[in-house]
């Protein structure tokens, strides 16, 4: 007789297809006690051996118990190497910890984290807003921009387009909480360095967002 596909199976898997003692890959199944001596084809009288280890232990027979030991040593070990199904999600879920943990120490040394981009994106297109809306309250102020119930796209000659009055009214209370937020001493009036360096300031962030270079839309 001999091993069963089953028997063979079960013990190269045992072992993770590696000798018992040597450790080396690709085992023979090998009977500890031989078949002419009586031994059965069982997984307890199998044992994973190489074809150098089975050479030189196998024929051996003081050799025995010292094989059965580090068989059992190494199904052992194979075991504990992966173990059941709860240990290895543990161990995934230690992966994703420490990953994500080595993300947050990455982003948070070496680059902005994303949140804050967009913060400073925001505060920029603010604040620009804030200057073109200041502009547009001059206007208004010395009746260069008509305020109109219904806004109508005026005759070519006669200037500015009218805003409508209750559009106006919300942009008013808008930029009063602009002012509150960031305070009228930080809303300029800019120079055109000071408007250089705000609107290079927001390409740069905007670049870093994905947007093209000469994306100026405010
Ligand atoms: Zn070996």
């Amino acid at each position: 007789m001999a091993f069963s596909e089953a028997v063979k199976r079960a013990v190269r898997s045992k072992a993770h297809h590696s000798c018992c003692i040597c450790k080396g890959v690709g085992v023979e199944v090998h009977h500890i006690i031989p078949q002419e001596e009586g031994g059965p084809d069982t997984e307890e009288n199998a044992a994973p051996l190489c074809p150098s280890c089975h050479e030189i232990y196998g024929a051996n027979k003081n050799k025995r118990k010292f094989i059965r030991e580090v068989r059992d040593a190494w199904y052992e070990i194979c075991a504990k190497r992966y173990g059941p199904g709860d240990a290895l999600d543990g161990i995934k879920r230690s992966i994703e910890e420490l990953t994500e943990k080595v993300r947050e120490h990455l982003d948070t040394k070496y680059a902005r984290r994303s949140d804050e981009v967009l913060e400073s994106i925001d505060e920029l297109v603010t604040k620009v807003w804030y200057n073109r809306h200041q502009l547009r309250k001059q206007m208004i102020d010395v009746g260069e921009i008509k305020l109109v119930k219904r806004e109508r796209f005026p005759p070519k000659s006669s200037g500015r387009r009218p805003i409508q009055r209750d559009i106006w009214e919300g942009a008013l209370k808008a930029a009063a909480r602009v002012e509150a937020e960031y305070g009228v001493e930080n809303l300029g009036p800019w120079d055109d360095f000071e408007w250089g360096m705000i609107n290079g300031k927001l390409s740069a962030l905007r670049w870093v967002m994905g947007d093209g270079w000469d994306m100026l839309d405010t």
